[in-house]
């Protein structure tokens, strides 16, 4: 049997008439900036969130960037966030000119902690930029806390997190403004770059909209200066097909976690802990084991295919070398790098793949074993 990482081929074959029949709809239309169809699934997401309204951009990235300018973020601030995420996290930091700090993870959640994030503030900080990595919300109680004590702004990293919700509440709306992504491989994926700007608070969403369109306001008069930031009218339409199944996509992703939780059982492998009070979207379903690389080699050889997000953390990368920053910095940060494997979960993944990943893993530890003796 084969187990790829990923396989929206099979949901876009099974959405294929609906999907284009939302294209030819909009090329009918001719609205191929923004238009009704965006229109209609920011008012949808928004919905699905207990927002009021969202600003569809036309990448994380982007709404990421627009989060730190709508938070006044400006040269020589600081902000505090976590090293082991994927690049973009940091880059409307580094687009602003002001200073990522990082600050290590927890081990188990592998989210940023937030006693770390309380040790590295000084009074050049702005912001807690916190990432619900891998779906896996981050304990916001603990952050929106600190960002009232020290008077901080919070911002989200959404990107992998869509639909999430810490004590009820959906993530984007429990700091000062969220970021999503619609990358392909996301939980809702766009057929094309998308994102997605959120805030509980009206200015900043109004902004925000303005920021994404040239902060264009009036025709031809820009209050400052702005983006192109617009997300097309495909995109729109197409993400408003796929959103109406997120629901029951997140569903299943939690279904195949809930069975890998109970059935995998190999000794010295950690498992992600489940938090009822903030269930994890699983994004990504991230196990850590010591011996990763045979690991990774004995499940390649039986047809699985894994992930190993994120190989290097964000203090050790080229582009932030200015910051100065040693192996050694964020040490679990670090281990993690080394450790972490990530297993296929997607909603297309049939019942025996799950069998089979969960079988595979359990035979490991025999062939483990066997080695020692
Ligand atoms: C995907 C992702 C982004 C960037 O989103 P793009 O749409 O690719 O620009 C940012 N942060 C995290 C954590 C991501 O996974």
């Amino acid at each position: 049997m084969k187990v790829p990482f990923l396989n929206f081929h099979q949901s876009h074959r099974a959405l294929k008439a609906e999907l284009l029949q939302a294209m030819e709809e909009t090329l009918d239309a001719g609205q191929f900036i923004l238009g009704d169809r965006v229109d209609r699934f920011e008012k949808a997401y928004a919905g699905m969130m207990g927002a009021d309204s969202a600003v569809g951009v036309n990448s994380g990235t982007s709404a990421l960037h627009l989060c730190l300018k709508c938070c006044g973020i400006e040269a020589g601030d600081e902000v505090i966030t976590t090293p082991f995420t994927f690049a973009a996290s940091s880059w409307g930091i580094a687009y602003e000119k002001a200073v990522p700090v990082f600050a290590d993870i927890d081990p188990v959640s592998f989210n940023l902690d937030p006693a770390a994030a309380e040790a590295a503030i000084t009074p050049a900080t702005r912001a807690i930029l916190v990432v619900h990595l891998f779906g896996q919300p981050a304990p916001m109680d603990d952050f929106v806390a600190l960002a009232r004590k020290y008077d901080l702004k919070l911002i989200e990293d959404c990107a992998q997190a869509h639909l999430a919700r810490y004590k009820g509440r959906s993530v984007g709306l429990l700091g000062d403004c969220g970021a999503f992504s619609f990358y392909p491989t996301k939980n809702l994926g766009g057929l094309g770059e998308a994102g997605l700007f959120v805030s509980r608070h009206e200015p900043m969403t109004h902004r925000a909209r303005s920021l994404r369109n040239h902060a264009m306001q009036e025709p031809y008069t820009y209050s400052e200066v702005g983006y192109n930031y617009r997300m097309e009218g495909f995109n729109g339409a197409l993400l408003g097909v796929k959103l109406k199944y997120l629901e029951d996509w997140t569903r299943r992703r939690q279904a195949i976690a809930q069975r890998y939780l109970q059935e995998i059982r190999l000794q010295g492998l950690q498992l992600p802990v489940f938090q009822p009070e903030a269930p994890s979207v699983w994004h990504q379903f991230s196990v850590r084991y010591p011996e990763k690389e045979r690991l990774v080699i004995h499940l390649k050889d039986n047809g699985i295919a894994t992930g190993s997000f994120y190989p290097i953390p964000l203090h050790l990368q080229p582009a932030f070398s200015s910051l100065g920053h040693d192996e050694g910095d964020f040490p679990q940060a670090e281990r993690v790098c080394n450790e972490v494997v990530n297993l296929p979960i997607y909603p297309e993944m049939s019942e025996e793949q799950v069998d089979y990943v969960i079988e595979n893993l359990n035979a490991f530890r025999n062939k483990g074993s066997n080695a020692k003796c």
